[in-house]
Order: C-alpha cells, then sequence, then structure tokens
C-alpha cells in the first residue's frame, strides 16, 4: 500500500481532502472502506513479530484498521495535532480521555456549561472511582486559577458551549493548566477544526462529537481523540485497546469523506446562521440572541479572536416562556424539532425540556437555560427560506 505524499505545507482545504490518505495496489481515487474485523499473516513468524511490534501492519480492528487510520491522520493533519484515535462516539472519546488518564486521588476542573452527558461522566462516574470535580463558570479566568489543587491533572471545557454558546478563553485556560502541569482537554464539536484550532492556544487533548459537523448530515455517529503521542503511548492506546471503542470502519469512512467539504459546508452554516442571527435580533418577540460573532454577544470579541467563524448554533430566547416556545417550534414548516446538531437539515430544540431537562431548575438557571430559550442548529438551506419560516412561526408565538 501507498501513503499520499507528504502533507509538508499544505493548507487546511488540502489538508481536508488528501491528508492520510493510503492507497491499495489498485490506486483508487476515493478513499477505500476496509470493512473487516480481521487481517492475515503470510507466516506465523509474521504473526509473532506483527503482535510482538517488531513489524508495522493491522492485527484486528479493534486496535486498528486502514479505513480509521485514514480518518484518524486527518483529523490529526486538520487539528495540528500529533496524533488521533477515532472512537464510536463523542462520548466514548470524553470517556476515555478522563478514565485513560485519571486515576483515584485525582482532580478535575470542568467549566459548568458542557453537554450533558459529559456532566453525568464527571459528576456521576468519575466520583466513583475516587475522582473529584469541581465545576466553574468557563468565562471567569480567576474561578479557573482558584480551583486549582495540587492533584488537579486535567481541566475540560467547551467552546463555544452548548446551548448558550458562551465563549472560555484557550488562552489563559491553557496557561493555567500549563503553570500546575495539568492537561487542558477541549470539546470543539461546536467549531470543528475548520474554525478553532484549540491546540494552537495551548490545548494539550482536543475531543470531537463527529457525529455533528464532522459527518455534517446526521448520518452516523463517531469520535475523535488528538493528543501528543506521550498521552496516547503512557494511557490512552492501552486503554482503546482492551475496552474497545472502537469506531465502525463504515462510520470513519463516511466521516472521512466528510472531512472533504468541512471547510465548505462550515462557511455556508456561518453565513447562514450569521442571518439567521440578524433576522432573529430585529424581532419584537425576541428577548435575546446569543450568537458567537454577533455584536450582542457579551464575548463576541474573545470569539473573534480565537474562531475563525461564529459556526452553525444559534440560541434565543422568546417572549412567554415554554409555551410560545413551544408553539413556535410547532409552527415551523421547514425546520425540524430535534436536539440533534450540526447537519445539513435546520433542526431545533427546547434545551429545557429535552437536553437539560435533567439538570435541576438551579442549575440551569446558573447556565442561562430559562423556558423562553431555543437553540437553533442552522442547516445548509437558504436562509432566506429559513428566515421566512421563523417569520411565520414567530406570528403564532
Ligand atoms: C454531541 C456532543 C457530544 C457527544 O457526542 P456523541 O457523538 O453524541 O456521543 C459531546 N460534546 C458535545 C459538545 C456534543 O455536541
Amino acid at each position: 500500500m501507498a501513503t499520499n505524499k507528504k502533507p509538508g505545507n499544505w493548507k487546511k482545504r488540502t489538508l481536508a481532502v488528501r491528508a492520510g490518505q493510503i492507497r491499495t495496489p489498485f490506486q483508487e481515487t476515493s478513499e477505500a472502506l476496509f470493512l473487516t474485523s480481521g487481517y492475515a499473516y503470510e507466516a506465523a513468524e509474521e504473526a509473532e513479530a506483527r503482535f510482538k511490534g517488531e513489524i508495522g501492519g493491522y492485527q484486528y480492528s479493534r486496535f486498528g484498521n486502514p479505513t480509521v487510520s485514514m480518518f484518524e491522520d486527518r483529523m490529526a493533519a486538520l487539528e495540528g495535532a500529533p496524533v488521533a484515535r477515532a472512537t464510536a462516539t463523542g462520548m466514548a472519546a470524553v470517556s476515555a480521555v478522563f478514565l485513560s488518564g485519571l486515576k483515584t486521588g485525582d482532580h478535575v476542573v470542568a467549566a459548568r456549561a458542557m453537554f450533558g452527558s459529559c456532566l453525568h461522566v464527571v459528576e456521576q462516574i468519575l466520583p466513583r472511582f475516587g475522582i473529584t470535580t469541581t465545576l466553574v463558570d468557563g468565562g471567569d479566568v480567576g474561578a479557573w486559577e482558584n480551583a486549582m489543587r495540587p492533584e488537579t491533572r486535567m481541566l475540560f471545557l467547551e467552546t463555544p458551549s452548548n446551548p448558550t454558546l458562551s465563549i472560555v478563553d484557550l488562552k489563559a485556560v491553557a496557561q493555567i493548566a500549563e503553570k500546575h502541569g495539568a492537561l487542558l482537554v477541549v470539546d470543539n464539536a461546536f467549531a470543528t477544526p475548520a474554525l478553532q484550532r484549540p491546540m494552537e492556544f495551548g490545548a494539550h487533548i482536543v475531543v470531537h462529537s463527529s457525529t455533528k459537523y464532522i459527518d455534517g448530515q446526521g448520518r452516523a455517529l463517531g469520535g475523535v481523540i488528538l493528543c501528543g503521542q506521550k498521552f496516547l503511548d503512557d494511557s490512552l492506546q492501552t486503554f482503546l485497546r482492551n475496552t474497545g471503542p472502537s469506531i465502525s470502519p463504515f462510520n470513519a469512512w463516511l466521516h472521512l469523506k466528510s472531512l472533504e467539504t468541512l471547510d465548505l459546508r462550515m462557511k455556508a452554516h456561518c453565513e447562514n446562521a450569521t442571518r439567521v442571527a440578524d433576522f432573529l435580533a430585529g424581532q419584537r418577540k425576541v428577548k435575546r440572541v446569543l450568537y458567537p460573532f454577533h455584536p450582542d454577544h457579551p464575548q463576541h470579541n474573545l470569539a473573534r479572536a480565537q474562531m475563525e467563524g461564529g459556526g452553525g448554533v444559534v440560541a434565543f430566547e422568546v417572549e412567554g416562556g415554554k409555551k410560545a416556545s413551544f408553539k413556535l417550534a410547532d409552527a415551523l414548516g421547514i425546520i425540524d424539532i430535534s436536539n440533534n446538531l450540526g447537519d445539513a437539515k435546520s433542526l431545533i430544540t427546547h434545551p429545557e425540556t429535552t437536553t437539560h431537562q435533567k439538570l435541576t431548575p438551579e442549575a440551569r438557571a446558573v447556565l442561562g437555560v430559562t423556558s423562553g430559550l431555543l437553540r437553533l442548529s442552522v442547516g445548509l438551506e437558504d436562509a432566506d427560506d429559513l428566515c421566512e419560516d421563523l417569520e411565520q412561526a414567530l406570528k403564532v408565538a
């Protein structure tokens, strides 16, 4: 098998199309899907040598697969990371980082505004193994510093966060992690490497739910962990091999091919979301619009300093709480009601009663998840049609 030409100093668009490609002797132009669980050896001696690590080559798809490797190498190139490992879901990626990198007695500092299942892992699962967590307001740099303890090993954050799109200063928090010898882990699902590369600001580990914008068409689940060689060798690799959160080669192939259009799609998502945010900001029944690049967003300057675009998600608050939010959602003709995001199709959800339902009312209040808040994942339809759909639905609300 021939690997692709060396990336050298290829730009992001070229990397997204070309990086990591492995060609078989058939010289296929499109990346091959290796739908195989195992691999055969020419001789018993070869099997022995591969298991000893004396020679390269694949052994079993729980450990590695050529299609999965192509996806991992392309992701690493795009994030500017030394290495990548793909997983079955975004949550498998997050869990593997915590469970492989931490032990009893360790402490984690995490931004309070995080994906619901990530909160479950840090609040419910890690304590069972004697790993404690302090939750902080991610936007308050002093709070990160104050929460640090001698046993703090990891800092975890999402930026922009779900659903209120609050921004965390990556450079400042990375400096705190560095000073205390801890690892900064960033969930980059909302921005993708097309809009934000956390390692450029000092993050040590980046995790993704490739289910979202990387797939981009709502088809398949997947996750990615990007890290340094040392974390892979000392913690992650053995954990992944033996616990088995491996991605299906088929899903890896879908996400690998999706990367080819990631940059184009993210630009279109940003353009549409900007149009929709501007439209919503001018509506009488809309109390508040949150979009990272919108001038009304309290941290829009920080967003512009670390992101190349505001992303595809817009959050907004309507007058009239839950009742008006439900009426609006039910009246939409194009935009679907769905808790997923990052699809070509525009999707809307009411976080209070769906994604953030399990939180206490106090926890929701701290995060700004009010009864009138809606999260809109703006898709790739025509922005005029989306604004018209919202306009007629707002009349009903
Ligand atoms: C969806 C999501 C996850 C979890 O990913 P899955 O692929 O659904 O397991 C984690 N973090 C963020 C920010 C997400 O949006």
